[in-house]
């Protein structure tokens, strides 16, 4: 007898192929199992989504001329099916962000296992070990009470969990110690955990496999190679692996005996993708945890303002939310938080960098032996060269933004389309030789920094230590992690970085933490802006004085300093008083009136073009094509406008939003719309489109 079997395939995005395509076989293969099969003059890697016996139809449809299948090449037979959980979270997916199951399925294997032929996937697979069983009994230091108490909610109720704790407050004993409760009831068990950046995988790596037994830990991120993804995801579909620690596609990890997920530091805007498909890995964490019965703990000092408003206690009439709100507010040991020092910038001598309180400040930190750290969220020397003759500025010709001064090489280096030129000895509009940096990248503040610190020596007479992290000192392999261990042995007396200094480290010798210049998020267009300022601004205090113990023998306090224009600013008055629920309540409150999230459900559609006109002009027929349709009612449409970066790499850019208080007419109305999308590009309308997509949930509008 021969199969039918549809089998999802990675189509181009939004083709008009559908999601799965047909195939013959002459024996039934079980859904979830890996296949190849000819697609085009291809042969490309497939996962079976369903199979029936030939003949059967079960959709009237069919019964029209039966069509010839084209057979599948091979069964990748040595690999256990994805399970069923797995294939309810890809489609689920899929279905959410408007994309097509293949594309969803295809990216979350990793990418060698479309290349290794059958034989060599069985070669590679009899390498593997038997599960490997966590380390015998995993002990951690004495709970706290806080702790002790949050992972008592955590083992009595059912999640999801929001577990709100200050930074240092031990939130990674938390999730340490619930890894180990649940392996020592269920011994086969997996626990996903995952943090939102690449460089905050190698301490928690450190800290879990020391803990648990190097054996029972895999990571899964894009700094790896392949090899060494293949390995991992082998040894987590394969259920070897206990523990899986990963960025946001590790959410898609197959692990079938999955029974806990982290977040860690769930309101990072890095959980969303922001290519391809869109998915917030945070948003899937919970509803995998629900599909599979796993329990779910988000973690954060600085909550999303969604999670926040889900885990609302219930007084009053609405009930509550639908999280558990487990709260660590005190820091481990006797460490008090950071005491925050605005300095008023509107008050210093014109054109000041770091105020003279400021450098006094680490000056004596720096005598002391302490360390301290600046941070400043732009990389490079400055973000433009201006001619002061004329008006010519070093503008990218392919993008309306600006190129940023490099000056370590000398290069003007556009950071939307990566165009990249040395920079000219004179104005290239008018001829003058003195063009100037205008404003301030981490380039230029080391620089400075170290003009400051020329003369000044430390305890020991030598000269002070100044280095940097940021995109740019890290970009060869391994240099973060050489850069961040210099800092953790004591190395460095004051580091200048990006937010990539300011999250989840636990540096243990810096007690100064200060930001040079955060008002730019003030004012910004971006209704999220202040949500990521406080948020980024508490990581970053979360830095400084993590040690108690190193506290007291200096005989030293902690200190977060913020330069701004702005001191009166409301957002930093609850920064002062260490108060997210405050600022969180006026946030929510300003959303509430608004018909912001999380009181609203909003989608993008984007449209890339040759021309501005072209791609308002296909977006503008979307909106109007929207009419009518199911849930449309509901749904509130707004007129195209250019995105807030209008033109990157010579191709001009628009957007269009919906929104809706209903999550389910926003979704009605996105499935009746997408069959329209792609007939409309094909339409005058879609003249000169280049592509569309739509962005659910987007993070930045
Ligand atoms: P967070 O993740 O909330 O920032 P961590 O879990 O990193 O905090 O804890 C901060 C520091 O305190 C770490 O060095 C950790 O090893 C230590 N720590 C955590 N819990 C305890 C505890 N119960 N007793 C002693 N030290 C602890
Ligand atoms: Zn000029
Ligand atoms: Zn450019």
């Amino acid at each position: 007898m021969n199969w039918r079997l549809e089998v999802a395939v990675q189509t181009p995005a939004h083709s008009a192929l559908g999601d799965v395509l047909s195939y013959a076989s002459p024996l039934p293969v079980a859904p979830g199992a890996l296949v190849r099969v000819p697609l085009g003059r291809r042969e490309v890697l497939g996962v079976v989504w369903s199979a029936q016996p030939a003949g059967v139809q079960d959709d009237a449809d069919d019964a029209a001329a039966p069509v010839e299948l084209k057979p599948i090449a091979a069964v990748l037979d040595a690999l256990p099916p994805l399970g069923a959980g797995w294939r309810d979270l890809v489609a689920f997916a899929a279905r959410y962000y408007q994309r097509s199951l293949g594309e969803i399925a295809l990216a979350a294997l990793p990418p060698q296992l479309r290349d290794l032929s059958t034989v060599q996937l069985a070669r590679r697979l009899k390498r593997q070990t038997a599960p490997a069983a966590a380390a015998a009994s995993p002990s951690g230091p004495a709970l706290t009470p806080e702790q002790a108490q949050a992972l008592a909610r955590f083992d009595a109720e059912s999640g999801p969990f929001l577990l709100f704790g200050s930074t240092g407050s031990g939130k990674t004993e938390v999730y340490l110690q619930a890894v180990a409760a649940l392996l020592e009831r269920e011994p086969e068990a997996q626990a996903l955990v995952m943090v939102p950046e690449i460089n905050l995988t190698p301490q928690l790596e450190a800290r879990f496999k020391d803990r648990f037994g190097s054996g029972a830990v895999v990571s899964l991120h894009s700094g790896m190679t392949n090899p060494q993804r293949l390995a991992s995801w082998l040894a987590a579909h394969g259920g070897a692996a206990r523990i899986v620690l990963g960025t946001r596609m590790a959410v898609f990890a197959s692990m079938p005996a999955l029974k806990l997920i982290v977040v860690d530091e769930e309101h990072d805007p890095s959980y969303k993708q922001q290519e391809g498909a869109r998915y917030s890995a945070r948003d899937l964490a919970v509803w995998r945890g629900r599909r599979e019965g796993a329990k779910v703990m988000l973690g954060s000092a600085t909550p999303s303002l969604e999670s926040w408003h889900q885990s609302r206690p219930a007084a009053g009439e609405d009930g509550g939310g639908r999280y558990v709100r487990l709260a660590m507010p005190s820091r481990i040991g006797t460490a008090a938080l950071p005491t925050v020092r605005l300095v008023d910038m509107g008050l210093q001598p014109p054109r000041t960098v770091l105020s003279a309180a400021l450098l006094d400040a680490i000056g004596q930190r720096v005598a002391r032996g302490e360390q301290s750290m600046v941070f400043l969220n732009r990389r490079g020397y400055a973000p433009v060269l201006a001619c002061g003759d004329c008006d010519w500025k070093s503008e990218c010709p392919h993008c309306s933004a600006f190129r940023v001064f490099h000056k370590i090489d000398r290069t003007l280096r556009c950071h939307h389309c990566g165009f990249t030129e040395r920079v000219p000895r004179a104005c290239p509009a008018c001829g003058n030789p003195d063009i100037a940096p205008v404003g301030r990248g981490t380039e230029r503040l080391e620089e400075h920094l170290g003009e400051l610190f020329a003369g000044v020596k430390r305890p020991d007479g030598s000269p002070v230590r100044i280095a940097r992290i940021d995109a740019d000192s890290t970009r060869r392999q391994g240099a973060l992690e050489s850069q961040l261990a210099a800092v953790h042995a004591g190395e460095v007396d004051v580091l200048v970085g990006t937010q990539m200094i300011a999250k989840g480290h636990d540096f243990r010798r810096i007690t100064l933490v200060a930001a040079a210049n955060p008002d730019g998020a003030l004012f910004s267009s971006d209704f999220r802006a202040p949500e990521r300022l406080f948020g980024l601004l508490m990581q970053s205090a979360g830095r400084a004085g993590r040690d108690a113990a190193y506290l007291s023998a200096q005989g030293t306090t902690a200190e977060m300093w913020i330069q701004t224009h702005h001191p009166q600013h409301a957002l930093f008055a609850a920064l002062r008083r260490h108060d997210y629920p405050a600022f969180a309540q006026r946030e929510l409150e300003e959303r509430a009136a608004a018909g912001m999230p999380p009181f609203a459900f909003q989608a993008l559609l984007r449209a890339d073009a040759r021309t501005q006109e072209a791609a308002q002009g296909f977006l503008n027929a979307a909106g109007a094509a929207a009419e009518g349709l199911e849930g449309a009612q509901q749904v509130t449409r707004y007129s195209a406008v250019p995105h807030a970066i209008q033109r990157v790499a010579n191709v001009e850019r628009a957007q269009l939003l919906v929104e809706s208080a209903s999550r389910a007419a926003l979704q009605r109305l996105l499935a009746a719309w997408q069959p329209l999308l792609h007939g409309l590009r094909k339409q005058p309308a879609g003249k000169g489109v280049i592509r569309w997509l739509v962005d659910v949930d987007p993070h930045s509008i």
